[in-house]
């Protein structure tokens, strides 16, 4: 499969047996949503739909390659640092952006994706303070 931002395509990250495929171009990320969720609840974060993040219908995603729909923005973070995901509402695959350069396996990528999504709802906490 493609990077829905480059058009090259993904290598797969070995390790596990979840499907993980990266761009070795802007080091973006591409999951399924369940996938995803696994990866998340095992590493004591909430899934994905309690995250958070608001959708932004005016960003242009790109495509998913598989099947060739419009990818949806969901845009996180804080001021500071912007953070933001694009997914496949027919696929349910999970775009992740251009953070995870260093990811060369599977065990570092899930890291990353954990970090990333504990950055990506920080905004209610970062409110209070
Ligand atoms: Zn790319
Ligand atoms: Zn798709």
């Amino acid at each position: 499969m493609d990077c829905p931002s480059c058009d090259v395509e993904m290598v797969d990250l070995v390790g596990d047996d979840h499907p993980l495929r990266k761009c070795g171009e802007c080091g973006g990320l591409w999951i399924d949503v369940s996938d995803l969720n696994r990866v998340l609840l095992h590493n004591n974060s909430v899934g994905l739909e309690s995250l958070g993040g608001k959708v932004n219908p005016e960003a242009d995603s790109g495509q998913c390659r598989e099947c060739l729909v419009d990818l949806v923005r969901v845009e996180g973070g804080d001021r500071n640092h912007p953070m933001g995901y694009d997914t496949c509402e027919s696929c349910g695959g999970v775009f992740l952006e251009s953070e995870f350069k260093d990811a060369k396996d599977f065990k570092q990528a899930q890291q990353e994706i954990v970090a990333f999504f504990k950055a990506f709802s920080n905004t209610k906490k970062k409110k209070a303070i």
